[in-house]
C-alpha cells in the first residue's frame, strides 16, 4: 500500500547496497511526500523517491560534533502534521542502534501514527558479505551485537556480557576498536580468536581485514579502514577462507564514474554495481524541454501522414510518448506509418508503448540507417535531441526520402553532486565513462581540465563520436565500447580492469 498522508514510516534502508531495502520500504520510498535520510543512505535509493518529493538530509556529517536529531525530530512532527506522508530512512535496521525507537516514542507522544519497516542490519549483513555467518552449527549458536559510546569503548559490563556468546559483532568506528578489543580480552575473551573488520560492507568500496582479536585494531588502522565499519569476532571468521563470495567480483574496489543524466543512468549504474564497482554518479548533462514544442506538436498531430517514424534512442521514445500523452493522443495516432527503432533497447522501449518496430537498424550511423531504410521518396519523421549532428539525416536524404527532424528534448549541463566532483578532482576515481559528446564537453567546465586533477581517471567512451569528442578535449581514450551500448561499455570497463590485473597500467 502506498504511503498514507499524515503517517511517519521509520524505514530501514539496509546496510548500503540499494538492493537490500525491503519491498515494503521501497514502495513507501517511491510514494511518500517527504524523505528524511541519514548519511549512509545511498544516492541510488534516494533516486527512487518521487521527483517532487522533499528530500532532507538529517544525519551527522563526519567531523560534526552533534547529530541533527533535534532538527530531524522537529521536521518529522511538522511534516506529519501538515498531513504529508513521511519516510524516515535509516541505515540498516531502524531499531538496531538507529535511534528509531526514540523517534517512535516522540511520534507516540505527539499522537502521530507511525509504522516501522525493519531493515537488513549491518550487524548481520556486513559479516555475510565478507563470507562470515554469525552462527554456524558446531561453531557458534549465539551472537551478541555491541556498540561503543560515541568515540569511546564499550562499557566493562558489556565486555563481560560477550563471554556468554560465541560470536561478537561490534558496530562502531575503527577509532573505538583498540580500547574495545582490549576490554574484551581483559574480560576474558581469548586474544587469539579470529576477527574481521569490514569497511563499507555490501558496497563497491567493501574492504575486509582479518587478524586475531589482539591485533585487529592495529591491522585495521594500518590498512586505513575508516567508518562505516563492522567487526566480527569468533571462530566463525575462519569460514571466510571458504565462503568469501562478494569480493570475487571483477570490479570490486574500482570506482567508476557514470556521466549520464540520472534518469537514464539506472541500467549502467546497476550493471557496474552488480560487478562490484563503486559507482560514482556524476551527471554531466541533464535533460530539459526543447526550446519550442511547436514542430514536435505539429508532427505528432500529423503522425499518420508520415511513411516512417524513426526513433534513435529509448530516451527519445520516452520523451516523444510523454508529449503524446500531454496532447491526449495514443499509439493509434501512428496510423499506417511504419515505425523504426535504432538498436534493441529502443525497440524495447517502443514495445513497452505497444508498438512493434518494423525495422531495427543496429546503429545510428549513416551507413547502417541507409541500409535498413533503403531508397524511397516518402516522408520520414526523425524525433531527436535538439542540435543533434546531421549525419543520419544526410544519409537518409541521400536515398531520396524527405525528412522532418523535430527536437523532443534538449541537453543542458548537469548538476553533479559536489562530493562526486571532489572525488574525481582528488584522483579518487579509477575510470570514467562517457556516453555522448556533450558529457565529454561538459567535463572540463563542470569538473576541470585533466591536467588540473590529481589524477585523470581512465576514459571509456560509448562510441566513436564520443571518443572523437574526447580526443578534441585533450582526453586520452583508454577504450571504446563494442558494441556501442550499455553492455559494450560495461565490457570495456571490465576489460580495462582485468587487463590491468595482468600487468597493465591501472
Ligand atoms: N541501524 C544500523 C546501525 C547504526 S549504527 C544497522 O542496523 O545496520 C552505525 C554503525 O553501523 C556503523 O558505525 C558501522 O559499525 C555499522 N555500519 C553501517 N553501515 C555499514 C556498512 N556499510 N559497512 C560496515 N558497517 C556498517
Amino acid at each position: 500500500m502506498k504511503a498514507q498522508p499524515g503517517v511517519v514510516y521509520l524505514v530501514g534502508a539496509g546496510p548500503g547496497d540499494p538492493g537490500l531495502i525491503t519491498a515494503r520500504g521501497l514502495e513507501l520510498l517511491r510514494t511518500c511526500d517527504v524523505v528524511l535520510y541519514d548519511r549512509l543512505v545511498s544516492h541510488q535509493l534516494l533516486a527512487e523517491a518521487r521527483s517532487d518529493a522533499e528530500l532532507v538530509f538529517v544525519g551527522k556529517k563526519p567531523g560534526e560534533a552533534h547529530s541533527r536529531q533535534v532538527v530531524s525530530d522537529a521536521l518529522l512532527v511538522a511534516r506529519a502534521r501538515e498531513n504529508k506522508s513521511v519516510v524516515r530512512l535509516k541505515g540498516g535496521d531502524p531499531f538496531v542502534f538507529g535511534r528509531g525507537a526514540e523517534e517512535a516514542l516522540l511520534l507516540r507522544d505527539g499522537s502521530i501514527p507511525f509504522e516501522v519497516v525493519p531493515g537488513v542490519s549491518s550487524a548481520i549483513a556486513a559479516p555475510a558479505y565478507a563470507g562470515i555467518p554469525v552462527t554456524h552449527r558446531g561453531l557458534s549458536s549465539s551472537f551478541v551485537v555491541l556498540t561503543a559510546r560515541e568515540e569511546g569503548a564499550v562499557e566493562p559490563d558489556a565486555a563481560a556480557l560477550t563471554l556468554g556468546a560465541e560470536t561478537v559483532v561490534l558496530l562502531m568506528g575503527v577509532s573505538a576498536l583498540e580500547s574495545t578489543t582490549r576490554r574484551l580480552i581483559e574480560a576474558g575473551r581469548s586474544p587469539d580468536e579470529p576477527a574481521a573488520t569490514i569497511e563499507w560492507a555490501t558496497t563497491g568500496r567493501q574492504r575486509v581485514v582479518v587478524a586475531d582479536l589482539s591485533s585487529i585494531a592495529e591491522r585495521a588502522a594500518a590498512e586505513g579502514l575508516s567508518p562505516p565499519a563492522t567487526t566480527v569476532i569468533g571462530s566463525v571468521v575462519a569460514l571466510r577462507s571458504q565462503l568469501s563470495w562478494f569480493e570475487d567480483r571483477p570490479l570490486l574496489g574500482r570506482s567508476v564514474a557514470v556521466t549520464r543524466p540520472a534518469a537514464q543512468a539506472k541500467a549502467l549504474v546497476g550493471a557496474l554495481a552488480a560487478l562490484g564497482a563503486d559507482v560514482v554518479e556524476l551527471p554531466l548533462i541533464a535533460i530539459a524541454e526543447p526550446s519550442s514544442h511547436e514542430d514536435l506538436d505539429r508532427a505528432i498531430k500529423s503522425l499518420a501522414g508520415y511513411d516512417l517514424v524513426l526513433f534513435s534512442s529509448a530516451n527519445v521514445v520516452e520523451r516523444f510518448f510523454s508529449r503524446m500523452d500531454a496532447l491526449g493522443v495514443d499509439a493509434r495516432a501512428f496510423g499506417a506509418a511504419r515505425v523504426g527503432a535504432v538498436g534493441d533497447r529502443t525497440a524495447h522501449a517502443l514495445a513497452h508503448r505497444g508498438i512493434r518496430a518494423d525495422l531495427v537498424p543496429a546503429t545510428f550511423t549513416g551507413e547502417s540507417l541507409a541500409a535498413a531504410i533503403g531508397d524511397g521518396s516518402g516522408s520520414v519523421l526523425l524525433p531527436r535531441v535538439e542540435g543533434a549532428p546531421g549525419e543520419p539525416r544526410a544519409a537518409i536524404a541521400a536515398r531520396g526520402w524527405s525528412i522532418d527532424e523535430v527536437a523532443v528534448y534538449a541537453n543542458v549541463p548537469g548538476e553533479p553532486p559536489a562530493d562526486a566532483v571532489e572525488r574525481v578532482r582528488a584522483g579518487d576515481v579509477d575510470i570514467i565513462t562517457f556516453t555522448s559528446a556533450s558529457t565529454v564537453r561538459n567535463f572540463s567546465t563542470l569538473v576541470g581540465r585533466p591536467e588540473s586533477l590529481e589524477r585523470m581517471p581512465a576514459v571509456v567512451c560509448i562510441g566513436p563520436a564520443t571518443a572523437a569528442a574526447a580526443g578534441a578535449e585533450g582526453l586520452e581514450v583508454a577504450a571504446v565500447a563494442e558494441p556501442h551500448d550499455t553492455d559494450g561499455l560495461v565490457a570495456a570497463v571490465v576489460a580495462i580492469v582485468t587487463g590491468a590485473a595482468e600487468g597493465g597500467t591501472m
